[in-house]
């Protein structure tokens, strides 16, 4: 599989994960930072909430740490390294439609209660 038709494949997988898990997302300003100074952003898998902190700028976008945290979720048990090398090549790969497609996605998801 190449790196666009894998990255398609994921991004499915990560559509499919939100209507089967019912995954939230929730910005959260008080979220705390690493011992690098880093902002952190978390998920919950039994809750299924993936909180960011909206005073993070990183310089993939936010886009690209939605991406990332869903990507936690999906594949628990892959290293962060491996996540971050995903989280570039879907970013990478994936059309600016998708992009609005994922974004679109995520933004229901803010919703505190599913509405189905
Ligand atoms: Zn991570």
């Amino acid at each position: 599989m190449n790196n666009y038709k894998k990255s398609r494949y994921i991004l499915h997988r990560i559509y499919k994960m939100f209507r089967a898990k019912k995954i939230r997302f929730k910005f959260d300003s008080n979220l705390k930072k690493d011992r690098y100074g880093q902002v952190v952003h978390d998920y919950e898998l039994d809750g299924w909430l993936i909180r960011l902190n909206p005073l993070d700028q990183p310089k993939e976008g936010i886009i690209s740490t939605m991406i990332h945290e869903c990507l936690h979720i999906l594949y628990e048990d892959k290293e962060e390294k491996e996540i971050i090398q995903l989280e570039k090549m879907i970013y990478k790969y994936i059309s600016d439609q998708q992009r609005e497609n994922f974004l679109i996605l995520v933004s229901r998801r803010f919703k505190r209660k599913y509405n189905g």
